[in-house]
């Protein structure tokens, strides 16, 4: 399918070496660019998908010396995993992590050299095998994502919105022809450095960009890449802080809800808890939802209350960080310390964390 208002004549041969040529002086030294080791770089390349470089490194470091293979992933606990993860945010690819580890160490513990093959396995999109593809196995495969989109749209200067399926597999279409099939590695690396580092959504730096002269948005870049906008919706929650002496009732998330697997404070629900005072706001974003979640201090109802002595049995002990049948039960700090939050509940343990040994003195806060 060849997009008739693409422009068939690009000087894409001497972008591409002026592009390699300045990847090699001023590409960032990061820690899964000094590794070949197709484990290390599938973990890094599934960490990186929406989150940024810095938020990573430190993820991504732990993370190994956790889980070092294939192996150690796909035989450690899930809540171990999810624990290595927690504030890294969308959470389902921790466990698509895991399930191809598993899957990886059913077919002998190597990953398949084809694109084909690495398509087939679990969790793995037409984007990480690509990455995964070029980067280890040096599959002459293009990478897409959205700073190579950034990039192309603004080279073509391109009028086409690229939130469109078919917007983004034209862009595919040239991404494949300016792909460097001899270091198609080097390449895709290139392209998402550049976005990453030069070619940025906001003020990129094109006096400096090795594309330079080639680029036909270079004056208005910023017109680029047109998008059409996805409003957010706004969303207000209520969580409730249940306190029972220094322990904290909490809750775990079931399967099919976001943040499945993780705990959190419960949402407040006048049925069953009375309300006190506010404690803190936390703003948040999640999918295309910006959140304001209220924490206010609670206490069941009476008869809830009753309820819950009669019911609570071993789930009202201490909980160990492998233990996580119960969905409910109260905390102690260690407790909370071990299991994974999701990031504005473990904001706003810290947040209580800080006040408790202020005294109480600190006032109800807006965290964002
Ligand atoms: Fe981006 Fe400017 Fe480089 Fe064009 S010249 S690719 S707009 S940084």
């Amino acid at each position: 399918m060849k997009m008739k208002s693409l422009p068939t004549k690009m000087p894409w041969r001497s972008l591409r070496g002026k592009l390699a040529k300045w990847y090699g002086s001023a590409k960032r030294d990061l820690p899964w660019r000094r590794t070949t080791d197709p484990y290390a770089i599938t973990v890094s390349e599934i960490m990186l998908q929406q989150t940024q470089v810095v938020t990573v490194v430190p993820y991504y470091e732990r993370w190994l010396k956790l889980f070092p293979t294939w192996e150690a992933l796909a035989c450690a606990k899930e809540h171990d995993v999810i624990k290595a993860w927690e504030g890294l945010g969308y959470y389902r690819r921790a466990r698509n992590l895991q399930a191809l580890a598993k899957a990886v160490m059913r077919e002998g513990g190597r990953m398949p050299r084809s694109e084909e093959g690495l398509r087939g396995l679990p969790g793995i999109g037409p984007y990480t095998a690509a990455a995964v593809g070029s980067i280890a196995f040096g599959l002459p495969l293009a990478v897409l994502d959205g700073n190579v989109m950034r990039v192309l749209a603004r080279v073509l200067a391109l009028r086409d919105d690229i939130s469109r399926p078919q917007t983004r597999a034209k862009l595919q279409e040239v991404a494949n022809d300016f792909l460097d099939k001899h270091d198609p590695s080097t390449h895709n690396q290139a392209v998402m450095e550049l976005g990453a580092t030069v070619c940025l959504p906001r003020k990129p730096l094109c006096l400096i960009c090795p594309l330079k002269e080639g680029c036909r948005g270079r004056d208005r870049a910023e017109e680029f890449p047109v998008k059409s906008r996805v409003a957010q919706m706004k969303h207000a929650e209520i969580v409730a802080i249940i306190k029972k002496g220094k322990r904290f009732y909490c809750e775990q998330v079931p399967e099919g809800k976001p943040w499945h697997g993780l705990w959190r404070f419960p949402d407040f629900d006048s049925a069953r808890m009375e309300r006190g005072e506010v404690i803190a706001r936390i703003k948040y974003g999640i999918t295309k939802y910006s959140v304001t979640m209220q924490a206010v201090s609670a206490k069941w109802k009476v008869a809830v209350a009753s309820q819950k002595v009669a019911s609570a049995g071993p789930c009202a002990g201490a909980v160990g960080a492998g233990d996580l049948q119960a969905t409910g039960r109260y905390l102690t700090a260690d407790e909370m310390h071990a299991l994974a939050f999701p990031a504005p509940h473990r904001k706003l343990i810290q947040f209580m964390q800080r006040r408790s040994m202020t005294g109480a003195l600190l006032p109800s806060v807006f965290l964002t």
